[in-house]
Formats: C-alpha cells, sequence, structure tokens
C-alpha cells in the first residue's frame, strides 16, 4: 500500500532493525521502545488490523503465533522469563499505524491493566 509506512518498511525502503524474516513475514525493533526488548511482528502483505484477517489469512495468522513468535522469544531469551502479545485494533485500542502489527514486549516485569 503506497503510503504505509510498514509496507515501506517491509519492502526496504524504509530501514529497520531486523529480527526475523521469511517470505510472508518481517519482525523488527520498536523505534520507541517500551521495553528492554520490543519487538514489532508484522504480515509483509498489507492489512489493516487484526480485524482485516480472512479466512485466507488463516495458515499466515497461525504461523505468526505457532513458530515466529517462539521463535524470536527464543532468540531474544525471553522465552523462559514471559513476554506479551498485544495487537492494538482502532483508535480505542491505541492503533497508531494502520497495518497490522504485533508487538513483542519483554526484557522487564509488565504490570497490568495496561494504561
Ligand atoms: O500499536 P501502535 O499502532 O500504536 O504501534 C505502532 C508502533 O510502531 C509504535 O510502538 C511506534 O513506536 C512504532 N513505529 C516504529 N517505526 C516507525 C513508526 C512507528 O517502530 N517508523
Amino acid at each position: 500500500m503506497a503510503d504505509c509506512i510498514f509496507c515501506k518498511i517491509a519492502q526496504g525502503e524504509i530501514p529497520s532493525t531486523k529480527v526475523y524474516e521469511d517470505d510472508q513475514v518481517l519482525a523488527f525493533r520498536d523505534l520507541d521502545p517500551q521495553a528492554q526488548e520490543h519487538v514489532l511482528i508484522i504480515p509483509k502483505k498489507h492489512l489493516e488490523s487484526v480485524l482485516a484477517l480472512k479466512a485466507e489469512d488463516r495458515d499466515l495468522a497461525a504461523h505468526i503465533l505457532i513458530e515466529v513468535v517462539p521463535e524470536i522469544a527464543r532468540s531474544l531469551n525471553i522465552d523462559a522469563s514471559g513476554f506479551r502479545l498485544v495487537t492494538n485494533t482502532g483508535a480505542d485500542g491505541g492503533q497508531t499505524v494502520g497495518h497490522l502489527h504485533f508487538h513483542l514486549l519483554g526484557g522487564r516485569s509488565l504490570t497490568w491493566p495496561p494504561g
């Protein structure tokens, strides 16, 4: 999508600090980290939010949850200590970038509820 910053990151037009990449998914460090480890996991395909996922995206969604998240958590060494995986959706959800992304946060003891 032409004006989407995360599409530009996925296409390498805007640099990012990558922590994981495959043909469908990119994960990179958040520019404004809220924890010692703060990674954004995005599908390379443009999807506005989790609400835009369709049945045809079932394998992509499963791949992110079953393979990508655990692999990144292990690579960051936060699989044992724990982490938070969150996807902000829409205005009340605090979504500021309209391209589906999962925040993976760890490396400190996180509080609940979020603000
Ligand atoms: O959930 P939300 O849409 O607010 O998250 C967007 C995230 O993208 C923010 O944490 C922001 O710091 C990050 N970001 C980034 N690099 C950009 C633009 C936004 O890491 N170029």
